[in-house]
């Protein structure tokens, strides 16, 4: 038995939750979240990052602290994640689906700029797979005023021409969920990389407060300032996450040669039943997902349930939003999207963790070679 995932584990994060368990301070913001946002800080040269208890909260704070709400739009993929859109929806920002580029199931940058009304605060690129969204043709797309905001969820460590992902916009968001390659349970940050926004949004994670002002000594009681919410994860989860944090060279150098075998094995194989996705620098890439992209949604069903025939778990990609149930009622129909609607069914995620090793890979691949030959034999 193959799984698609699982949790990756350092062996150290016990050491740090009992370090939490022998002190006083369990609620969150205290010295374990502190060590994280510095330790993330230093190493992708964050302006300012601010631990959430997921991605989706890191998210949330976005139009919170660019003050977005009705009448404002903000344009992202469909295919992606509900929270991207939702963190905006739920603040009555309109919000735009764009089409997928179907090389690398990332945004369609030239469509995605092509949407900009003058109604458009933001961009919301998503790096598929820690794979780079081309942050410079999006940047060059947009009007100065349209705000990038990346969500990075699967992007932690990967980069863009030499800048770490999360870091070209006013702000970011990662994920901490344990399907990513570093993990705390859940958990997020929210990457604050312009200056001016750093101090309301700590009132706004504060719970929309001046309580972290209280505390440095700027004011001698807190009270309401905002409207925030309680965005920050315990110091439990935050132990548990500088393990991890410690841990990612090693992390990455394991996935890395899981990555490269699927993609030595695998290259040769593409054709006219898959092709792999279009890497444009593999050096950059955090080697975040494997997966395949079939030449019809038939093909993608045939090879998970041939895979599942081997209890080897193949997953899905994402579900386009646009022609969801709540996309439908967003006033959205599957025709709005071609290509995405296309594309997204065709995506097949290969088993890809730490716990797997090149002879798993070797076990998923010579599955997949033997499909090959019975479906070009027609068996
Ligand atoms: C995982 C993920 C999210 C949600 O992250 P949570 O931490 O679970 O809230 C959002 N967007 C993308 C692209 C993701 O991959």
């Amino acid at each position: 038995m193959i799984p698609f995932n699982k949790p990756y584990k350092t062996g150290r994060e016990a050491e740090y939750i009992q370090q939490v368990l022998d002190g006083d301070h369990f609620s969150g913001n205290g010295p374990f979240t502190v060590r994280c946002q510095e330790l993330l800080e230093t190493r992708y040269g964050f302006h300012k990052v601010l631990l959430t208890h997921s991605a989706t909260g890191a998210l949330e704070m976005m139009p919170l602290l660019l003050e977005l709400g009705p009448g404002d739009e903000v344009i992202l993929p469909s295919y992606t994640f509900p929270s991207t859109a939702a963190a905006f929806l739920r603040a009555g920002v309109g919000i735009v689906f764009c089409e997928v580029d179907p090389a690398t199931m990332n945004m369609d940058v030239a469509d995605a700029c092509s949407r900009v009304t003058e109604r458009t605060r933001a961009v919301v690129p998503v790096h598929y797979g820690g794979i780079a969204v081309d942050l410079d043709a999006l940047r060059a797309g947009l009007p100065d005023r349209v705000h990038i905001l990346e969500d990075a969820a699967q992007g932690l460590h990967a980069r863009h021409r030499g800048r770490p992902l999360g870091s070209f916009g006013p702000l970011g968001a990662l994920s901490f969920h344990e399907t990513k390659n570093i993990h705390c349970g859940l958990g997020g940050a929210l990457l604050v990389n312009d200056p001016q926004l750093v101090e309301r949004a700590e009132d706004i994670w504060e719970r929309g407060t001046d309580r972290g002002k209280m505390f440095r000594g700027l004011v001698d009681k807190y009270s309401w300032v905002e409207l925030g919410s309680s965005f920050y994860p315990t110091e439990l989860q935050s132990a548990f996450l500088l393990a991890q944090l410690e841990a990612i060279e090693e992390n990455s150098r394991h996935r890395e040669r899981i990555y490269h075998r699927y993609r030595d094995r695998l290259a040769p194989l593409q054709g006219d039943v898959f092709t792999l996705p279009m890497v444009p620098d593999l050096e950059e890439i955090n080697f975040h997902s494997f997966f395949l992209i079939a030449d019809s949604e038939a093909t993608a069903d045939a090879i998970r349930e041939e895979l599942g025939a081997r209890k080897i778990a193949a997953y899905i990609g994402y579900v386009p939003l646009h022609s969801s149930r709540m996309g439908v009622r967003l006033g959205y129909q599957a025709e709005d999207l071609p290509v995405t609607e296309e594309y997204a069914f065709r995506v097949v995620r290969l088993p890809f963790h730490n716990s797997m090793d090149e002879d798993d890979v070797d076990q998923v691949c010579d599955a997949l070679a033997t499909f090959l030959r019975e479906s070009r034999s027609g068996v």
